[in-house]
């Protein structure tokens, strides 16, 4: 299928990445969020991506031209989705929100519009069932920054037509990305497995296995991870975490997915990474240092 026209619903973190990646494809690519500062924020980091890469040299202002001119914000859903080939949708992780875009989306996009959700763990059957074309709905789990992580997970429900999984993995590999297909399961692919090592690292740390930087550097050495699980769950956010192991521990009625006490209680005290400036390790000087 060939992809002239994407929209993007929400210009937040996740947003402005999949429409800055969707330009640059060469797309005519339309940015919608429902407040207009997220809008602005979301245009401007984009826009700042570009600038960085002009001065490293790794892009041209002619380029940059370009890929401004195929980027269109607006605060208009009908606008944004008018003609296009898919939707990508990244609004807050919340069911009902997403049910609610989705509807709208139903009847704003052309009726062979594919609907795909950044969901990073929310059931997509469950927002498919929502509309009265499930066939058409897909998860599109990608990664920040989007513009620099190479996964995208597709995820497929029962009711997903073949048609729209081959058109997902189309668009993720012409936007250069490495595409994986999951079933619709809590925690996908990722983050199931993500969640379950960080939470056993903290375990171990809790337990006097190691050190923070010493477990960090057995996985990163040992098993040639990129980091260490301490270190990628500060960055992530030990909140995010801990809400991705409660929302497991539902699914799968299955305690060993509970946050370890270590965890509940960093979060607690407000701990919650290198946002926060604590976390595991201590971020106050921009640099990561062990904690006693
Ligand atoms: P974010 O808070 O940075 O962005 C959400 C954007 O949605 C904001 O700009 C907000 O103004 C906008 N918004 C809110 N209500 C809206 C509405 N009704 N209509 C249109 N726009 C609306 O969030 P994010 O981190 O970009 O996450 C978005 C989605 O991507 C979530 O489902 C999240 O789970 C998923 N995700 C996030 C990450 C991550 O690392 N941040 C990674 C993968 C997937």
């Amino acid at each position: 299928m060939t992809i002239r026209r994407v929209a993007v619903i929400g210009a937040g973190t996740m947003g402005s990445g999949i429409a800055q990646v969707c330009a640059q494809t060469g797309w005519e690519t339309s940015l919608f969020d429902a407040f207009s500062e997220s809008l602005e924020r979301g245009v401007e980091n984009i826009e700042k991506f570009w600038e960085k890469g002009i001065s490293k040299g790794k892009t041209t202002s002619r380029q940059k031209e370009e890929w401004s001119a195929n980027l269109i914000a607006t605060r208009e859903m009908s606008e944004a989705v008018r003609d296009s080939d898919i939707v990508i949708e990244a609004v807050p992780e919340k069911m009902e929100l997403k049910r609610s875009i989705f509807e709208e989306l139903e009847g704003l996009a052309p009726p062979n519009a594919i609907l795909a959700t950044n969901t990073s763990g929310l059931p997509i059957s469950e927002i498919a069932a929502h509309t009265s074309c499930p066939e058409r709905v897909i998860g599109m789990h990608f990664f920040n920054p989007v513009p620099l992580m190479q996964l995208l997970e597709i995820v497929r429900h029962e009711a997903v037509d073949e048609r729209t999984v081959s058109v997902a993995k189309e668009v993720g590999e012409a936007m250069g990305k490495t595409t994986i297909l999951v079933s619709d399961v809590p925690g996908f692919a990722t983050s199931r497995l993500g969640v379950v090592l960080g939470n056993e690292a903290i375990r171990m740390l809790a337990e006097g296995v190691a050190s923070a930087s010493d477990i960090d550097t057995a996985m990163r050495l040992g098993y040639r991870h990129p980091m260490g699980p301490l270190e990628l769950s500060d960055l992530v956010g030990l909140d995010v975490r801990m809400d991705i192991l409660n929302s497991l521990a539902e699914a799968f009625q299955d305690d060993s997915y509970r946050p370890h006490p270590l965890l509940k209680s960093l979060v607690e005290s407000g701990n919650l990474g290198k946002k926060s400036g604590r976390g595991i390790y201590d971020w106050t000087s921009g640099d990561k240092v062990e904690r006693v």
